[in-house]
Parts: structure tokens; C-alpha cells; sequence
């Protein structure tokens, strides 16, 4: 995301970031010509409009509840006891601070006969069994919360492993 000058004559465009970092300035205002930002996809002038622009801390926000959906699917020969489900996943890390809004774990070949433990970094946020076989829907999603800092890894740890059958995440982040 960028952020750019609304007037089309001005040219002003930062970074997302701009704003939280110069403190200087007033938040969202253009310091050229003074007329309001907007939120632009990145080297582009389409508007993303649902991004909530926080005056408080000078940051933009994804809409409310625009987060992303992340899956996986580890093979139950892969998933041994200490095996981290997530190690290859590209959603893991992310520069941006984020937030688990819900997780659910299904799969394997027999409900609670697994047990995940989910970890932000060295913190434990959950112990998790898989609510059913197959893949987690919105009945096996669990409300979570919690916060994860910029750079900090997701990590889903087997405490007891799956059979027969991949062992399958969802997360919800936003
Ligand atoms: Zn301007």
C-alpha cells in the first residue's frame, strides 16, 4: 500500500508508513499542498477504499475483517511429535504487525486424536485438537485474539501427531 496526495497536480506519494514515522506532519495531510491522502495499491492510482486511515497512531489499517484465510495441509507421515505444521508457510512471518482473529485444526483420521500447539514466537496463544476429520469450515474456527508482532513467526508445533491422514490449519489474520 501507498499512500497518495488526492489532488492529481500534487504528486505526493509515500509509503504506507509515512505518517506513523514523521510525526511531524499532520496525520493523512499531503505536506505539499495540504490536500487530504489516499490509499493506493503499491506503484498504481486505484483507490483501496475500505482501508481505515488510524489518526491516533498515523498507520493504515486493512477494512475490518478484510484479512486473509490461510490454510495448510501436512501429510500425517511429515507431521511427527515437534514438527512445526507452518515451517513452510509463506504466511509465518509478515513485516506488518498482525492479528490470529481465529484458528481451527481438522484432519487426520479421527477427531481429537491430534494435538497442535500454536505459538507467536516463544508465547503460546493455544492448545488445539482437530475438532473432525477433513479440513477445518467455520464450525472448527475458534476464536484466538491474539496480537503478532512485525518480523514474529507463527508457529504450530505437534504435541500429539496425526494418522493416516494430512493434518489440516486454518487461520484467520488480519
Ligand atoms: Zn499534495
Amino acid at each position: 500500500m501507498q499512500l497518495v496526495c488526492v489532488n492529481p497536480t500534487c504528486g505526493f506519494r509515500v509509503g504506507e508508513r509515512y505518517f506513523a514515522e514523521k510525526e511531524r506532519f499532520h496525520r493523512f495531510v499531503c505536506p505539499v499542498c495540504n490536500a487530504p491522502v489516499k490509499v493506493v495499491a503499491d506503484d498504481t492510482d486505484d483507490e483501496l477504499a475500505d482501508c481505515v486511515l488510524d489518526r491516533a497512531t498515523g498507520l493504515v489499517k486493512p477494512p475490518p475483517g478484510g484479512g486473509a484465510l490461510m490454510q495448510v495441509s501436512i501429510a500425517a507421515a511429515t507431521a511427527a511429535v515437534n514438527y512445526d505444521i507452518l515451517s513452510s508457510a509463506i504466511f509465518r512471518t509478515d513485516g506488518r504487525p498482525r492479528r490470529i482473529v481465529a484458528a481451527g485444526l481438522a484432519g487426520s483420521a479421527a477427531a481429537l486424536d491430534t494435538i497442535i500447539r500454536l505459538m507467536v514466537g516463544s508465547n503460546q496463544v493455544a492448545t488445539m485438537y482437530n475438532t473432525s476429520t477433513g479440513a477445518p469450515n467455520r464450525d472448527d474456527m475458534f476464536r484466538v485474539g491474539e496480537t503478532v508482532p512485525a518480523n514474529t513467526p507463527i508457529h504450530a508445533y505437534v504435541v500429539d501427531a496425526p494418522s493416516t491422514n494430512p493434518i489440516n490449519m486454518a487461520l484467520d489474520l488480519v
